[in-house]
């Protein structure tokens, strides 16, 4: 099997399944297209992985098509020499995209983990909403999380026997995190200065949001701390120069707000579990929260997360800055909002779809393996 990945929350997703991979003695050739490298390679150590192939895509400012035609060139050059009999892709980046579309060329057969998240909407999140229609368009394994998303690949007419519902390897990272490591360093000096308030963590990055939409974001939050002593920011800050800018302009010099480089997961997952409320536009997040039954403002007008909005712990905060203040002193007297979102752990799985994505896959290798054999 060929496990492609190049970016943080793909290594997030997919590192639990490498070592599953491992446990049942499959073989696993791991790619690391380096799409995001900065962010990514940290992680590695993390989750133990080590890739056979590192094609090192990322450049400075270059074009979605540029990564991508380099994407794809570089994984075609491993699917030549290594021919697996299956290659998985996570989510809906250029890496899962152009992944997914050098095996389909080779007819090697896709595994798509995280299958049938829909915004509805081709320009947002864009280009990510229309690389998960694409990749569903070609995959023969479409592992969903939910039945929601089970229900949106049916609907699409993919064939109900290519559709497995196993939840999202996001939580069983999570769990095992928060069980195998505990906060040291920096973040015990992050803790201590939050102390005994209240603890609104904050991440913000999309593409979407810069500009003005993000400094309104960031506005209506310094708001919020002034108006609430008794509550500490904690945000940290996205190494994309929009996002460090609107950072520094909108909330540096204050008491009650601690801007920090972006965390280790790790420290970051432990960041979770210690705060009191989340305001993200993270997708991943989403899921995190959910699992762990705390409540988030999520800075978009759609999410491709019904699930954790139904579930309640989510509200869309949308991209104005009244409605994000209104929501966030909300957040200060609304306990029943908090009641709900304390039950929501079991939403994106069980934390063990890693176990459930590599048995299935090794079943129906075998299983094609002795069809070949009878047929031969
Ligand atoms: N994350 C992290 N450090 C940070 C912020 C986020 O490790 O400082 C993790 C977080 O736990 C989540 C993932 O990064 O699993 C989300 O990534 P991101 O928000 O970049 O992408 P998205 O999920 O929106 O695709």
């Amino acid at each position: 099997m060929a496990i492609v990945f190049g970016t943080r929350p793909e290594l997030i997703k997919l590192g639990p399944v490498v070592r599953e991979v491992e446990r049942v003695g499959m073989e696993a050739c791991v790619v690391n297209t380096g799409q995001h490298s900065d962010l990514l390679t940290p992680l590695l150590g993390h989750f133990q992985v080590r890739p056979k192939y590192d094609l090192a895509t990322m450049e400075p400012g270059q074009s979605l098509n540029r990564l991508g035609a380099r994407i794809l060139a570089g994984v075609d050059e491993v699917l030549t020499k290594e021919r697996p009999d299956v290659v998985l892709v996570q989510g809906d980046t250029s890496t899962a995209l152009m992944g997914a579309m050098a095996a389909f060329n080779h007819r090697i057969p896709i595994g798509h983990v995280e299958a049938g998240l829909r915004s509805g909407n081709p320009m947002n999140p864009f280009p990510e909403e229309m690389n998960r229609q694409m990749i569903s368009r070609m995959a023969t394994f479409h592992f969903a999380a939910t039945d929601n998303n089970a229900r949106t690949l049916l609907r699409e007419g993919v064939p109900a026997e290519q559709i497995y519902i196993t939840g999202n390897p996001v939580v069983d990272s999570l769990r095992q995190t928060l069980v195998m490591s505990r906060p040291k360093g920096e973040m015990v000096d992050i803790l201590n200065r939050v102390g005994q308030r209240k603890m609104v963590l904050v991440t913000t990055h999309r593409r979407e949001n810069f500009g003005s939409t993000m400094r309104g974001h960031l506005r209506a939050i310094r708001r919020f701390a002034t108006a609430h002593p008794e509550v500490c920011v904690v945000f940290p800050v996205h190494p994309n120069p929009n996002v460090r800018e609107a950072a520094m302009a909108e909330l540096a010099g204050h008491d009650g707000i601690v801007l920090t480089q972006p965390v280790g997961y790790a420290d970051f997952v432990h960041l979770l579990s210690h705060a009191w409320l989340i305001v993200s536009d993270s997708g991943g997040i989403q899921e995190e929260v959910t699992a762990l039954g705390k409540p988030m403002l999520v800075l978009r007008n759609n999410t491709e997360r019904p699930e954790a909005v139904e579930a309640g712990a989510a509200r869309l905060a949308g991209e104005c800055p009244a409605n994000l203040h209104q929501m966030l002193e909300a957040a200060m007297t609304d306990m029943e909002w908090f009641v709900r979102a304390s039950h929501c752990h079991s939403v994106f799985g069980d934390g063990h779809s890693s176990r459930h994505i590599v048995d299935i896959l090794n079943q129906r290798l075998v299983r094609a393996v002795q069809e070949l054999r009878l047929a031969a």
